[in-house]
């Protein structure tokens, strides 16, 4: 910290930005850092991680533990980790008790207030009671992180530096005293806060359902139902700042063939948000370790990292406990493995398994395996001409044979939304136990896994904003219980010998090896995201982007839409006369536009339609109408060529 070189005894531009930088540490969202700022001091860590917990055959507790990285820790930790773990890393708010404390000294010779500049009163209000992270309460207590209220204030200050500031009858600049300017604090304040409220509750373990990182705090909802771009914009400037969440995504900014990145491929992956990218390079930096064997302090982040991840999930999807959810490599994976222990304990020779006509390869292709060992036979849900179920064919498909049922919520080639509950509520009035592909729906829409009734829910990280290698498999504890392992190994064991091997329970005997820990908490990292932004909002948004896009795309001669359900999420299938689709797609990528063109590993269903492969745009809530509008022009382009 530096000295005050000013006779006026005040705060120099560097301690407020120390104080600013500190202030900033406490918030939910990356927070501009003046440069040359050093950071936060770090307490010692006291007690040691919580986390590290005796092992089986120690006797006592591991002796608290200090080591520099637990000060790196703390002044590299990203906000969010605060947040989660403050009370791991106790924060000692050491600048700032200096500040205040010259401040107070040099009150007596010059009065800050003089100047409308704030002062030492000002400085502790900005702080509030919430200036002091205390010392580590045990894991199960863990309070929600302190709502901070601190940029409100910093705000009014900013309205300080707006009106002229004067001492007599000269105007005097605040950088003459060494002391921050309006433009100073404007950058403190710019980019993330100008978009983001700062009232949001910083805790990422309880995100309000309603948040306003993203929103303008009028309370006014957004109009939607209307197809008109013009009805789009009225939504954003009711509360819905696109332009602010695509500063989160770092490689929107990237160009492709000379051209703006325009991303209409999230059906096929997501992009990942900053604090995604952020949260994993900060477990590799400070938490790396393997999982729940050891009693070391890095062992016990890591720990505590992934299950705090698994936590996430539950409470994202809204399952009964923790314990119900499986980290997997993804959809594909989480199916593989619910057929080869669930459906391997339930099917039979003669047995029957009913997907539907949508399904992706991944939700079809395991089954058939399994029926094909077990000598079982795959039964199919039938799709109406606009792609959608037929619910009344479903329900004669259904017998004494029928043992599983496994239906996405979401179609990946045509964007059919399948009326899931009706599809579980029938299965189980027949006693059926009835299995979700949520791969395309959880990144569009509520999802309630015990509102659902669902078996299981099965979805992927990666299509999710989070990481790829990564996903969930949820299973109610009633299945879960009475399953068998699906591989051996480490981690999944209670007790081995050469004779008798005892096994785990539910989830960690579905979890052999060493699984894709810091994926995991990369996705932890992304669902808080999703949850900041609001499900809600992103449903309504995306789908104002489908209408749009709809109502642009359907007119233009020789396009045929394929998927036309009343229900869609934000997936647009189309062929175009005189083109192959990757033709189509070649020509949008000169401009920079990535879409997928193919079968999207969904044969069954183009085929129903009498096509091989289609032009699939699918939207995410980074995506504007701007591009759409883009991404028509190309399509006109080829479409007028052709025609002439
Ligand atoms: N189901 C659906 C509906 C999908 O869209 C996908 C991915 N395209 C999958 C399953 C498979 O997901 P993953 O490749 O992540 O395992």
């Amino acid at each position: 910290m530096s000295e005050y070189p000013e006779p006026s005894g005040l705060p120099d531009l560097e301690n407020l930005a120390s104080l600013a930088n500190e202030m900033f540490q406490a918030l939910p969202n990356a927070a501009p850092f003046f440069a040359g700022i050093s950071g936060l001091q770090a307490a010692p860590n006291a007690g040691g991680h919580p986390a590290a917990r005796p092992q089986a055959g120690v006797t006592s507790a591991p002796p608290p533990m200090t080591s520099p990285a637990v000060e790196r820790h703390a002044s590299a930790a990203p906000n969010y980790y605060f947040a989660e773990n403050a009370n791991q890393y106790p924060l000692a708010p050491i600048h700032l008790e200096q500040l205040i404390s010259q401040v107070e000294q040099t009150a007596a010779q010059v009065s800050p207030q003089a100047f409308g500049l704030p002062g030492e009163a000002d400085l502790r209000e900005l702080l509030g009671e919430n200036r002091f992270v205390t010392q580590a309460p045990a894991a199960a207590t863990r309070p929600a992180a302190p709502d901070l209220k601190v940029p409100h204030a910093l705000e009014s200050h900013v309205g300080n530096y707006h009106q002229p500031q004067s001492v007599g009858s000269d105007r005097v600049a605040a950088q003459s005293l060494h002391l921050p300017g309006e433009s100073d604090i404007q950058q403190l304040l710019a980019a993330e806060f100008s978009v983001t409220r700062f009232d949001a509750p910083a805790s990422a373990a309880t995100p309000a359902p309603d948040s306003r990182f993203y929103f303008l705090d009028s309370g006014a909802q957004p109009v939607f139902g209307n197809t008109l771009k013009t009805n789009v914009f009225a939504a954003e400037q009711q509360g819905f700042d696109v332009n602010a969440i695509r500063r989160d995504f770092p490689i929107l900014a990237e160009r492709v063939n000379g051209k703006p990145l325009v991303w209409f491929d999230n059906a096929a992956t997501t992009h990942k948000p900053k604090v995604v990218i952020d949260r994993i390079s900060y477990f590799y930096e400070h938490e790396n370790s393997n999982i729940h064997r050891a009693a070391h302090e890095l062992a016990a982040r890591a720990t505590d990292a992934y299950e705090g991840a698994r936590n996430k999930v539950a409470k994202f999807i809204n399952a009964r406990s923790a314990d119900d959810i499986i980290f997997v490599r993804g959809t594909t994976e989480g199916i593989n493995l619910i057929a080869n222990t669930f459906g391997k304990q339930r099917v039979g020779e003669g047995d029957e398994i009913i997907v539907s006509q949508l399904e992706h390869h991944a939700n079809i292709v395991p089954w058939y395996l399994l029926a094909q060992r077990v000598g079982a036979k795959i039964r199919v849900i039938p799709v109406d001409d606009n792609g959608q179920i037929l619910l009344d064919e479903y329900r004669k498909l259904i017998n004494s044979r029928t043992k599983i049922i496994s239906v996405t919520q979401v179609s990946n080639a045509l964007g059919t939304v399948t009326p899931i509950k009706e599809i579980i509520d029938i299965g189980h009035s027949f006693g059926v136990p009835v299995i979700v592909d949520g791969a395309q729906s959880v990144s569009h829409m509520r999802v309630n896994v015990q509102a659902l009734d669902a078996d299981f829910f099965v979805f992927s990280g990666h299509k999710i904003f989070g990481p790829t290698g990564i996903g969930v498999v949820y299973g109610k504890a009633e299945h879960l219980q009475h399953l068998e392992p699906w591989q051996g190994g480490g981690n999944m064991i209670a007790d081995v010998t050469f004779e008798r091997v005892v096994f785990q329970g539910a989830p960690n005997r579905f979890e052999a090896g060493t699984g894709n820990i810091a994926d995991a908490v990369g996705l932890g990292a992304a669902l808080d995201y999703v949850d900041r932004v609001g499900i809600e909002r992103i449903a309504r948004y995306e789908h104002d982007l489908l209408d749009y896009a709809t109502h642009r795309l359907r007119p233009i001669p020789g396009v045929r839409i394929i998927g036309t359900a009343a229900d869609k999420a934000s997936v647009l299938s189309f062929t175009l006369a005189g083109y192959k689709t990757e033709e189509v797609g070649a020509e949008l990528n000169r401009e920079g536009i990535a879409v997928r063109s193919g079968h999207h590993c969904a044969q069954p269903i183009l085929r129903r339609f009498g096509v091989e492969a289609t032009v699939r745009p699918s939207f995410a809530f980074y995506n504007t109408c701007e591009e759409i509008d883009l991404f028509i022009s190309v399509v006109q382009r080829l479409a007028s060529a052709r025609r002439n």
